[in-house]
């Protein structure tokens, strides 16, 4: 994703007289986005795959574009972070997560979803500020902390010394941390033993091609072994996992087999639209 992220954000911007005017133009574009509401925030649920309910959400910001319509994370969210934006919408994406499912909760009770999982910037987790946003977030949404979770990338973990003691604040809070793209870092073990992360979440390029597949057995094979390495792992630390990417069945299937509860993908469900999930909350309470 952030692969694609990039190359989207390099298409964006080309055509345009000099990058660092862009870059300006598209930073301005964000902002007057920012101050015109057009964030929305989409919501993919969270499964578990053995009886095919919803566990939880994972919070995805989509910008509502005048002109261009729906546009994805990966074409503005580099430009957030480079401009320092991201620091305003990551606590409009954070308070409205939070806002929204504490409202989930009040409605439906034990057929709403459990938790909501926020990407959080390395930017955002080494401001000084951060862990206050999250407890405001909280405190002013009457979201509990233990039905929130914070999705962090091992990058972003890694950078800086401060965010280690913010991540044993929010831990210690009551907040869980999970593990987000895991394996596809340098030093995912070895963090795993500094982090007080609760969940880990299996990169998607470990389960595409995890089916089986007679043009690359080989290369399934590999991935096989991560992902069967990363729930044995989950497993001994006590932690959850969560596969990521599943786009069919015998994704599903195999993951079921190696051991994983949790799971996310469009096989599974689509991200959606607040309203769309409580349609969905709806259905779902009168079956
Ligand atoms: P991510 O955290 O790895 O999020 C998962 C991405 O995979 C989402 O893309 C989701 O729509 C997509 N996805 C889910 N299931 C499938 C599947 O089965 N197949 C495929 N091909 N893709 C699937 P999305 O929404 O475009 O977000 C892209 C990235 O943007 C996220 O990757 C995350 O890094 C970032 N992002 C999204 N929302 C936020 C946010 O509020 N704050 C920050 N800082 N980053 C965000
Ligand atoms: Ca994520
Ligand atoms: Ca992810
Ligand atoms: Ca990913």
């Amino acid at each position: 994703a952030k692969q694609r992220g990039k190359a989207a954000y390099v298409r964006f911007v080309s055509g345009m007289a000099q990058p660092v005017t862009a870059h300006m133009r598209l930073g301005g574009e964000l902002r007057r986005a920012l101050e015109n509401r057009e964030f929305e925030v989409f919501y993919q649920p969270i499964m578990d795959l053995g009886t095919n309910k919803l566990v939880g959400t994972e919070a995805l910001v989509r910008w509502n574009h005048p002109e261009r319509g729906l546009v994805s994370p990966g074409e503005f969210v580099p430009a957030a972070e480079r401009t320092g934006l991201i620091m305003e919408l990551g606590r409009y994406v954070l308070r409205e997560a939070c806002r929204q499912t504490a409202a989930w909760l009040a409605e439906f009770g034990p057929d709403a979803p459990r938790h909501v999982a926020v990407n959080v910037s390395a930017r955002q987790l080494h401001d000084p500020g951060f862990v206050g946003d999250v407890r405001d977030a909280l405190g002013d949404t009457g979201l509990t902390p233990d039905h929130l979770v914070l999705e962090l990338t091992e990058s972003a973990v890694l950078r800086g010394n401060q965010v280690s003691r913010a991540l044993h604040d929010l831990d210690g809070a009551g907040v869980r941390l999970a593990l987000d793209d895991f394996g596809t870092g340098e030093s995912s073990l070895s963090l795993l033993r500094a982090f007080p992360a609760a969940i880990v979440k299996l990169d998607k390029s470990f389960v595409d091609g995890l089916e089986f597949d007679e043009v690359d057995p080989a290369r399934r094979d590999a991935r096989q072994a991560v992902a069967r390495a990363v729930i044995q792992l989950a497993g001994a630390l006590g932690l959850e996992a969560v596969a990521e990417g599943i786009e069919n069945e015998a994704q599903a299937e195999q993951l079921r087999a190696l051991g994983y509860v949790y799971g996310q993908g469009y096989h599974l469900a689509m991200p959606m639209s607040a309203g769309k999930m409580t349609d969905l909350l709806t259905e779902q309470r009168r079956a």
